[in-house]
């Protein structure tokens, strides 16, 4: 088989990656090498359907001795396989780097052999670029539950980012349809993981020479809509997961029908993509609002609202919390305004330094106005002209979305249907700033 051919089929088999942003690690060509990475990303793009293409993305084999049944390149698959050496896809990077096409490799792979056997094969192939080749560049590469810790260890010395995909949110979903895997394989390394960075970042301390292991962190991938596991579920293991390993990101990857089985949807079912963008949002209100998982869902509702993001869902069943007083209120109670962001909110904190704050003054700062309308005071008044009761709210912050009732929509919402999402709607996806 020749190279083309390979890169055909094991660039499309790692398509369903999504787990590949190349933002976090910050370095300089050295002399006689080529490459650098840059903290803010370098070279982001996104394909039509949302998901980073940014990185040569690739497995090193898509031959695979396990079984999952929601992956295309399960042993039970009939599907044309291939697997590169070690050099052709150290050659093949270093040529797709020379040419301007990628600035970084998304290193993953099938499990040919083992998961030992596997470890090695890429090792080599980062060894040869790293040593043989200098290159400089971002990596990206998956661990491989199972493989020894030293192997671990040595991959992370090679590469920016590591990460170990978790995929199904629950041990039941894994004994049902990942069944060579377990819990423990997968979240041993990442404790793993977590150890060496913290190790090194203290050597780093004393010695900015001492061996870089995962600089950019490590981050993991959960399917979603594979199994019937609830958003409630998947956003306390993300809560817990970011808590205990230290994860730089969970990243969701709505699950595409690759084939009919009695226990996955029907093949025929579109990618849940707008649950996905809701549990986004929600990651990012973990991550960078100050919520708590269990105050956006809870046991009596274990799944997102899809007509509101996560935060105005949030605001609406606690209205007696508001409205705020943007002159007044802390820091911790403005970000959770629908409609005020990370960045309006610590710029309303300066602007309050130098004067009191009207709505006028407020649009200047960034703050979305269609929303926060209903749930802050300037000077101890509303908004002129503003009379809405609570019923009258959902569906003004509904329409505001721009998405039409569920009972108008048999199928599922599409995330880049121009007619379900407005523009700030795909803004607030793009900046975070909910
Ligand atoms: S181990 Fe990875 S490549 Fe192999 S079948 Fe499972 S998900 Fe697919």
């Amino acid at each position: 088989m020749d190279l083309i051919d390979k890169l055909t089929i094991l660039t499309d088999s790692a398509k369903y990656d999504v787990a590949c942003t190349s933002s976090g690690s910050e370095r300089k060509s050295a002399p006689g090498s080529v490459g650098s990475t840059v903290s803010m990303g370098i070279c982001h793009s996104f394909a039509a359907d949302g998901r980073c293409i940014s990185l040569l993305k690739v497995l090193m084999t898509n031959n695979c001795i396990y079984d999952c049944k929601y992956c295309v390149n399960r042993k039970s698959n009939d599907t044309r396989r291939a697997a590169f050496t070690p050099r052709e896809l150290a050659e093949l990077t270093m040529h797709f780097y020379r040419r301007n096409y990628i600035e970084g490799l998304f290193l993953s792979s099938g499990i040919l052999r083992n998961p030992d056997y596997t470890m090695e094969r890429m090792i080599q192939a980062l060894e040869l670029l790293r040593d043989e080749y200098k290159f400089g560049g971002y990596i990206h590469v998956k661990a491989i539950p199972g493989a020894d810790d030293a192997l671990i260890t040595r991959l992370g010395h090679l590469a920016d980012r590591m990460s170990v995909n978790i995929e199904l949110p629950s041990q039941e979903s894994l004994t049902l349809l990942a069944p060579d895997k377990t819990k423990e394989s997968i979240l041993r390394p990442m404790g793993l993981m977590r150890e060496k960075i913290r190790e090194t970042s203290t050597e780093l301390a004393v010695s900015r020479h001492a061996p870089k292991f995962a600089p950019a962190g490590q981050s993991t991938q959960l399917i979603i809509g594979a199994t019937p596991d609830t958003d409630f579920r998947i956003l306390k293991l993300t809560e817990g997961l970011y808590q205990k390993y230290k994860l730089k990101r969970v990243f969701y990857s709505a699950y595409t029908p690759v084939m009919e089985h009695s226990l996955l949807p029907a093949k025929d079912s579109k990618p849940p993509l707008l649950r996905e963008h809701r549990l986004y949002q929600a990651d990012w209100l973990l991550r960078f609002y100050g919520f708590q998982a269990q105050e956006l869902l809870d046991e009596n509702h274990q799944n997102f609202d899809p007509l509101l993001d996560p935060k105005c869902n949030w605001a609406l069943h606690h209205m007696e919390l508001f409205p705020v007083e943007v002159n007044r209120a802390p820091y911790e109670m403005l970000l959770r305004v629908p409609g005020i962001g990370v960045r309006s909110a610590q710029r309303i904190l300066k602007a309050r330094k130098t004067g009191s704050l009207d709505f006028t003054g407020l649009k200047k700062l960034g703050v979305v106005l269609k929303r926060a309308q209903y749930f802050i005071t300037c000077r101890d008044k509303g908004l002129e002209g503003l009379r809405i009761s609570q019923h009258s709210l959902l569906r003004a912050l509904i329409s505001e979305t721009g998405i039409k009732r569920l009972e108008d929509q048999p199928e599922q919402l599409s995330f880049f249907d121009e007619s379900l999402v407005t523009r700030e709607d795909a803004v607030k996806c793009l900046t975070g700033q909910i």
